[in-house]
């Protein structure tokens, strides 16, 4: 602890200032590649304090990049920034001015704590080698981690390690959770269409009906993981739409479905995959319905280097002290810095938003200002930790990529 104690005395100082931006980034939140007011905010603030600022990075993204000393070392640093569209329901002071848009993911924090280290770090420049600083757009679901990609940020910023911290309600206050390999799960999206015969209600022997095909498809997939995957991994088939019919006295033409499928290993993710498609194309074909199958792959698993992650635990335990610093469970929920970390490796980790309150994505959710300082300490720590005249030479353990 005693490592970083001077990273604490000086956030210290800032602390009601990161509070107060995190609560007016809350008050003004903006969905996926609208980050306007905030991407402005951002560089504005890394612009005075030093930073060389790149605007426009996968549309609405930030980098800013500041280099201390001579040292060869290029870590970059990611938060995101997006907000969601969800009506707030905190009644707090500085809850969203706007209808049906909130900071319900806690991006505002995000945002907040990667600024508060980025003001350290510029102010006391205790560190050699390049600091990349990532702020990212459209984190849920839109894909604005591929945004920047495409738009060239490695390539532009190129870097030897990348990281990112996500606050998560229900873990202690504080907390810095960690864990090597596969962390988050990889989704894939379906949108089937079964084509059946429509006509009247009175006379089904003259029709295809979809709706029957696609009732027994919707059970013939709770088998998936039930009986074709190992009961010692991880794996969702999940059948979130089912729309057909209008009327009573019709039998549709079509049914239409909507899969999201997850697992934690490629292996277990292709597995799925097939087998779903099987029976999907089984089952229409045994009722007399054609299918077709649209299929998009949205993210994949998120695998954390082990030597990455060790490095990160290890500047965990310095800065909270052990008994602060646990193994982060696996979740099968997805999150896009998958993508980036399959281009450099690096881990994400998870800091408690504490014991009591909403998760995520509720509409009562706030993130908890009391971690700002942890968080942006940790980001400062881990900075000057990874930047040093020799930096370390870690090789990425990507088991699935
Ligand atoms: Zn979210
Ligand atoms: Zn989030």
């Amino acid at each position: 602890m005693e490592r970083h104690q001077h990273i604490l005395a000086w956030l210290t100082d800032i602390a009601s200032d990161l509070r107060a931006l995190r609560q007016d980034i809350h008050a003004h939140p903006e969905l996926g590649f609208e980050e306007r007011r905030t991407a402005a905010l951002v560089a504005r603030l890394l612009g005075e304090w030093g930073y060389e600022v790149h605007t426009g990075v996968g549309r609405t993204g930030v980098v800013g990049v500041l280099r201390a000393g001579n040292g060869s070392g290029r870590l970059g640093l990611r938060a995101d920034m997006d907000a969601l569209p969800i009506n707030e329901a905190t009644r707090l002071p500085y809850s969203s001015c706007h209808n049906g848009r909130m900071h319900a993911c806690g991006h505002d924090g995000h945002t907040v704590m990667l600024l508060g280290a980025a003001r350290y770090l510029a102010a006391t420049r205790q560190f050699d080698g390049t600091l990349t600083l990532i702020f990212q757009p459209a984190e849920e679901g839109q894909g604005g981690a591929q945004a920047m990609l495409a738009d060239g940020l490695l390539e532009r910023f190129p870097c030897d390690a990348l990281f990112a911290m996500h606050n998560m309600p229900g873990l202690p206050e504080g907390h810095l959770c960690l864990r090597e390999g596969p962390m988050m799960a990889s989704q894939d999206l379906l949108d089937v269409v079964l084509e059946g015969v429509g006509g009247h209600g009175s006379m089904p022997h003259l029709c295809v009906d979809p709706l029957v095909a696609a009732a027994s498809a919707v059970m013939a997939l709770q088998t998936v993981v039930a009986r074709n995957i190992d009961a010692q991994q991880a794996a969702v088939v999940t059948v979130g739409a089912l729309q057909c019919g209008e009327a009573a006295n019709v039998i549709a033409q079509q049914a239409v479905l909507r899969l999201s499928l997850r697992a934690l290993d490629a292996g277990v993710r292709e597995a799925v995959l097939q087998r779903v498609c099987a029976i999907i194309q089984s089952q229409a074909k045994s009722y007399g319905c054609l299918a077709r199958i649209d299929h998009r792959p949205a993210y994949p698993v998120l695998v954390n280097s082990d030597a990455h992650t060790a490095f990160a635990r290890q500047v965990a335990v310095e800065l909270a002290g052990a008994e602060q610093v646990c193994q982060a469970p696996t979740v099968m929920g997805s999150e896009d810095f998958a993508w980036m970390l399959q281009r450099c490796p690096g881990s994400y980790l998870m800091v408690g938003n504490g014991s009591a309150g909403p998760m995520v994505h509720n509409p009562a959710y706030d993130f908890n200002d009391d971690i700002l300082l942890r968080g942006a300490a940790y980001w400062a720590a881990l900075a000057e930790s990874w930047l040093t005249p020799m930096p370390p030479v870690l090789t990425a353990t990507d088991r699935l990529a």
